[in-house]
């Protein structure tokens, strides 16, 4: 059982808590009680202390006493003058003191006592403690609660013989008394300190629990979101190391907030918000708080070649023009804002989240790979949108310088405003997309409006082109069509370029305008070339057999080059086919020649030695330094479409052209002239020595069939030079291809 006042105890001390929730209140009462505790126990000692010191002068008073009256009988009983004893006795009784005080004659059997009430004739009854004082011959003591007895031996004056004994019952003053007078002082004290002391301990508790509520508050703000509440770090002691263990808690459970929210809402690459974060921008800013619509244009852009320069340059150049391209996109758009009235940084461009219900700011994010998107307030003309998405082709077209490469890139724009296009996030993204395809679609480097897309002219669905694309290559229905390049000087139809065309079952004839692009991201370039090359070789020797020998110009994308055995592939057509080396040309588009001249080098050099020349196409677009040029093992410039139209217009385009041939006749290639489409250019070109010319102006690309008839027709017709050569084409078969 000894464990039971101990484990009630241990209850009491656990239930203590609940009933007092605050450690200040806590303090105080531990401290009261503890100084009551300590007064209860300093009274104890004081109570016995005094009853100690009280009993030992009751026993030395009753001594003296004893002695006294011991030595006073003496005389008396030597003499038996035992009234006179009696007189004496009484009058020591009388003083309050001594209760009783009795002398025996024992050799009489007399006892005289301080009693008025008896006298020494009674036969009084002896004392038993005088006769053990008697018997012993020493004093004998007894006490008890009211009174202090002694017997002591009488003895004559020569202390020799033993002539009675004595006995003095002394009086103790009450111990009930003395305890009252102690408690009663102490109890006073007491209750005086602790009204002293319980303000005093107030005080210092609360002093003591400030900081800890100053941390407490600092943890609620924290908890509430503000992670740059203050701590109380200056103490020295254990509250002062606490909150600095906190701090720091804090700071690494910021630090790795920060973290999350980046990973979760930034692109990693270019710092920009990405998809989600512009999901939730845009799904927060759709509605002004009275649940009215805020016009807002969703600018979806695509960046047009970025295949081919991050294939090309390699991925970290790559990152660095997406980086780059996003830096323009976001001045750009901070310029606009300004310009619109509003301050830097008043859109959130790259910054937090919009709050439901908040007034619509322009965003600026990378969706993923060379996808970005503006979500922008749109006004009703869409004026300030068209500007916006004029410009962003302008800046994105400028080339740019990394590591001493030149890059550039073009940006196709497709643009939904909501709510016009779509009542939610998903449809307007989804219909900014196919706008953007549109845009693509007719040649990219612009931009196109939702609104402006015609409904069923092409499938959004690149997945399904894909697919698609796939069946096509195994159903043979890719086929191959031909367009004519024509001497400059002899007006003689020097070869042909080679151009993929899909007869899709639904869609009709496809141009490689509408799955070059998907082919080359999905990798089905590969297969698609391989049969162009394929079936290009197969007609160059259906035709070479019956007596007309065309060079034929087959397109390769860098796709082709990079795939290893693309050599071989190459010489085994050619052997399978019987088609000769020199007879097949191959372009390769400047932008991808550049980009890595030593692979280009390293796949093309057994292709040269078989005899297979290399010609650049696209030519003028894509930045090339002279040093390249020549190490390269190119025969054969185009020159882009773009500068041919541009030279009735633009004195840019025709010095470019110029300074294009001059540079050509300089290392004794062969130029060609794309997208050849009128006579003024022409006579431009020629006078200027071009060599070659290929376009609208004598052909469209054709099948096989229709190519034949057309070159006996071209052959017959008199020269250009008097200026009918557009009759002449316009007569000839192809002009309806
Ligand atoms: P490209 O190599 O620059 O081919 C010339 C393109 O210009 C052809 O378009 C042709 O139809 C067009 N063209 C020719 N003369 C004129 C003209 O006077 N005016 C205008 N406006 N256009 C003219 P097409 O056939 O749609 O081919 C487009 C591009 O697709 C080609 O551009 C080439 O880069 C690519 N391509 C075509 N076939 C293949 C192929 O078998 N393999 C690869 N890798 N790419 C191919
Ligand atoms: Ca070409
Ligand atoms: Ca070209």
């Amino acid at each position: 059982m000894p464990g039971a006042p101990s484990s009630a105890v241990a209850k009491f001390i656990d239930l203590l808590p609940s009933w007092l929730p605050s450690l200040r209140t806590r303090f105080v009462l531990l401290v009261a009680g503890l100084f009551l505790a300590l007064s209860v126990v300093m009274i104890m000692v004081a109570s016995y202390l005094d009853l100690r010191d009280e009993e030992q002068r009751a026993v030395s008073d009753a001594r003296a006493i004893g002695a006294t009256v011991s030595r006073l009988a003496v005389p008396h009983l030597t003499n038996h003058h035992y009234l006179i004893l009696e007189q004496e006795l009484e009058s020591i009784a009388a003083s309050g003191v001594v209760e009783l005080a009795q002398v025996l004659d024992p050799a009489r059997a007399v006892t005289i006592d301080s009693d008025p009430a008896t006298s020494y004739f009674d036969d009084l009854e002896i004392h038993p403690l005088v006769k053990q004082a008697l018997d012993t011959g020493i004093e004998q003591t007894r006490q008890s609660r009211d009174r202090v007895e002694i017997a002591l031996p009488v003895r004559d004056m020569d202390q020799n013989s033993v002539l009675g004994a004595a006995l003095v019952s002394v009086k103790r003053s009450s111990a009930d008394g003395i305890l009252m007078t102690i408690w009663g002082r102490n109890i006073v004290i007491t209750l005086v300190l602790l009204v002293f002391c319980i303000p005093v301990t107030f005080h210092f508790a609360a002093n003591f629990v400030r900081p800890i509520k100053a941390l407490t508050l600092t943890a609620h703000t924290v908890s509430a979101g503000n992670f740059d509440a203050p701590f109380p770090v200056e103490r020295t002691d254990e509250i002062g190391v606490l909150a600095r263990a906190y701090r720091d808690m804090v700071s690494t459970i910021r630090h790795n907030m920060v973290r999350i929210h980046e990973l979760a809402y930034v692109d990693p690459i270019t710092r920009l918000p990405n998809r989600e974060s512009f999901r939730q921008h845009f799904t927060a800013s759709m509605f002004d708080e009275h649940g009215e619509a805020n016009r807002t244009a969703v600018l979806f852009i695509d960046l047009d070649r970025f295949k081919r320069v991050n294939d090309s340059y390699g991925h970290d150049n790559g990152d660095a023009l997406l980086k780059d391209v996003a830096t323009r996109l976001r001045r750009l758009l901070n310029l606009r804002l300004r310009e619109g009235g509003k301050g830097e940084g008043d859109g959130p461009l790259h910054g937090p989240l919009a709050a439901p219900g908040a007034a619509p700011s322009a965003m600026v994010a990378r969706l993923g790979g060379d996808e970005f998107a503006i979500a922008m307030p749109a006004d009703k003309t869409l004026a300030g949108i068209h500007a916006l998405a004029e410009q962003l082709v302008q800046c994105i077209e400028q080339p740019l310088e990394i590591n001493s490469l030149t890059m550039a890139v073009g940006a196709s724009i497709g643009v939904s405003v909501f709510p016009d296009d779509g009542n939610d996030y998903t449809a307007i993204l989804k219909n900014a997309d196919i706008a953007m395809y549109a845009a693509k679609r007719t040649g990219g480097n612009r931009a196109c409006f939702f609104s402006e897309v015609e409904g069923d002219s092409w499938s959004p669905d690149r997945i399904r082109l894909e697919a698609d694309l796939k069946k096509a290559l195994l159903r043979d229905e890719i086929t191959i069509a031909f367009q004519p390049k024509v001497d400059c000087t002899s007006m003689g139809v020097v070869g042909a370029e080679v151009l993929a065309r899909w007869q899709h079952p639904e869609r009709g004839l496809l141009s490689p305008g509408s799955f070059i692009e998907v082919a080359e991201e999905s990798d089905l370039i590969t297969k698609l070339g391989s049969r162009v090359l394929e079936l290009a070789c197969e007609q160059g020797r259906f035709w070479l057999n019956h007596g007309l020998c065309l060079p034929l110009a087959v397109n390769v994308s860098i796709r082709q080059i990079e795939k290893p055995g693309f050599t071989t592939r190459v010489l085994d057509v050619l052997e399978q086919t019987g088609f000769p080396a020199e007879l097949l040309q191959l372009e390769v588009t400047e932008t991808v020649a550049m980009a890595d001249p030593e692979r280009i080098l390293e796949a093309t050099k057994p292709l040269l030695e078989a005899g297979i020349t290399f010609a650049i196409d696209d030519f003028g677009t894509g930045y090339s330094s002279l040093a390249h040029l020549q190490r390269l093992p190119f025969n054969s410039f185009k020159i882009d479409r773009s500068f041919i139209s541009g030279l009735a217009i633009d004195r840019h385009s025709r010095s470019i052209v110029q300074t294009i041939i001059a540079m050509a006749k300089s290392l004794n290639y062969e130029v060609v002239a794309e997208g050849v489409e009128t006579e003024d250019q022409f006579r431009f070109l020629r006078a200027h020595g071009c060599t070659t010319a290929q376009g609208f102006l004598f052909a469209r690309p054709m099948p096989a069939d229709q190519f034949e008839d057309w070159s006996k027709a071209f052959e017959k017709r008199p020269s250009l030079a008097s200026g009918d050569a557009r009759d002449q084409t316009q007569a000839s078969p192809s002009a309806a291809a």
